[in-house]
């Protein structure tokens, strides 16, 4: 276990540097850094005008750092190698199907502050998650892991205040608001057979 973290750490900190690295590259400070995610490749990038793309870090690796390690809802270890990925899903918290209700319009669901990893069990595994949204204290959790990134100045930081709120209250009610839309269109709540919440909380 203690290897595993070790592995999959030591590319957070690569990743968070990236992060910085590109806002000096681009000659902008990391604060005005709007850092925008590409599901599909699972990779975070910036554009710096209408056609140019740059490719900063995975997904993957760069929220790692407040789950060191472990599956955000059954606290199981995931392995996140090198340039690889074993069994580790980047779980959209609210599902991306939620973006075809109107009442979601405007959120954008794959933003940061949305995004977290799951082993493949928990994801799409049987009983897995899939569409389903997640039992109200991981609501919590993903409150707490937010503000943890927002606190320790992670260079994700200002992207993640530009997508949820600028005070911990606006956060704590964004992600409220956005529970009870997602819980409007898609009536089922959703935790892993497995877990013991209380001992997975952070
Ligand atoms: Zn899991």
């Amino acid at each position: 276990m203690a290897d595993t973290q070790a592995d999959s750490l030591a590319p957070e900190a690569e990743a968070r540097w990236r992060l910085v690295e590109t806002a000096w590259n681009l000659g902008v400070p990391s604060r005005v850094l709007e850092v925008k995610t590409d599901i599909e490749v699972g990779e975070l990038f910036v554009t710096t005008d209408a056609t140019r793309r740059v490719s900063i870090v995975g997904v993957r690796d760069a929220l790692n750092g407040y789950q060191k390690g472990a599956c955000f809802y059954c606290n199981q270890p995931i392995i996140i190698g090198r340039g690889e990925s074993l069994d580790v899903d980047v779980d959209h918290f609210f599902p991306r199907r939620l973006d075809q209700a109107e009442s979601f319009g405007g959120v954008n669901i794959d933003g940061v502050w949305n995004l977290v990893l799951a082993c493949t069990e928990c994801n799409r595994g049987p009983g897995g998650k899939f569409d389903l949204i997640p039992h109200i204290e991981y609501l919590e959790r993903l409150n707490l892991r937010n503000n943890w990134l927002i606190d320790s100045h992670h260079p994700l930081r200002e992207t993640l205040i530009a997508q949820t709120g600028a005070t911990e209250q606006k956060r704590a009610s964004f992600l409220q608001q956005c529970d009870q839309l997602a819980i409007d269109a898609i009536p089922s709540r959703w935790r892993p057979a497995s877990s013991s919440v209380a001992n997975s909380l952070l």
